[in-house]
């Protein structure tokens, strides 16, 4: 039997990238999927087509996770298809390049509301309902090597995962008693919409692949594998860590 049979997990994000991947990864271990995304209809309903393929029941539920209603209701439609979840995985996530200097009060709230605040309400929300059930759970945050490493020119994006990797420690405290396990995933450079420019810009791709010593770029699947690993039975002493995926991105300091 798949190893996430009778489970159901929320993906925020899945109608593109590593979400969608992470999505399709889950139902082929068993798992029903609760499909979320903002914008990108289309995108979600791919993804609920190749979960069906897998065999599992998958629910499409638009929501733009950045509004705390939205958030909560995002968590509620899966109870009311489902009647619980057993995973949430906070994947959804935006950026925007700006000069330090010039960042509007805007696009910082759109960055930190997508990628910090989501995270926090989806998780109060999923956790809030667990509890009153006694049941466990598992919160996997789609972080980035940037909740430590610095990025110039996307300090808001910094910001945001620098946060959500505390919020991680911190509700990895607070909630594993209700045995609640939450965990970060660090990505690296993936190959994925979010970074179209970077791919169309050759010199700048190069650099970047000169400083990974794997030399590629990883895959949303590859994502999508450490994820389900963290959904599974085989991660249940696995709580408040970050894993790195990044080929080996932070490790790479090299001597002039
Ligand atoms: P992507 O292809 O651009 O996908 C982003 C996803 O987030 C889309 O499904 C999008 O849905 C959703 N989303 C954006 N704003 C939303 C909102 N307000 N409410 C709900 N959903 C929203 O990006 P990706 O590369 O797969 O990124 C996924 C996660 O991985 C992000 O958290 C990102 O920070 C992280 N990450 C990516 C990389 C990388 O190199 N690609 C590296 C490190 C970390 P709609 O289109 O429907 O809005």
């Amino acid at each position: 039997m798949p190893g996430l049979s009778q489970r159901v997990a929320i993906v925020t994000g899945s109608s593109s990238g590593i979400g969608q991947s992470i999505a399709i990864h889950l139902a082929q271990q068993g798992a029903n999927v609760v499909i979320n995304y903002s914008r990108s209809k289309d995108g979600a309903e791919q993804t609920l087509e190749t979960v069906r393929k897998a065999g599992v029941d998958g629910l499409i539920v638009q929501a733009d996770v950045s509004k705390v209603d939205q958030a909560r209701s995002l968590v509620e439609q899966a109870w009311i298809k489902f009647g619980k979840a057993d995973v949430l995985v906070n994947n959804a996530g935006y950026e925007k390049r700006s000069d330090f200097l010039e960042v509007s009060e805007e696009d910082y709230d759109n960055v930190l509301g997508v990628n910090l605040k989501g995270p926090f309400f989806l998780t109060q929300a999923f956790a809030k309902r667990l509890s009153e059930a006694n049941l466990p759970g598992r919160v996997i945050n789609i972080s980035s090597v940037h909740e430590d490493m610095a990025f110039p020119h996307f300090a808001s994006y910094c910001a945001s995962k620098g946060g959500l990797r505390m919020l991680m420690r911190n509700l990895a405290v607070e909630l594993g008693p209700m045995g609640i396990t939450v965990n970060n995933i660090a990505p690296g450079a993936i190959a994925t919409p979010m970074n179209k420019s970077l791919l169309e810009d050759k010199p700048k791709l190069n650099a970047l692949l000169s400083q990974i010593p794997l030399g590629r770029l990883g895959t949303p699947e590859e994502v999508a594998a450490m994820t389900a690993y963290l959904a599974s039975e085989d991660a249940s002493y696995v709580n408040g860590a970050t894993l790195l995926i990044d080929g080996g991105l932070t490790r790479n300091y090299h001597e002039q």
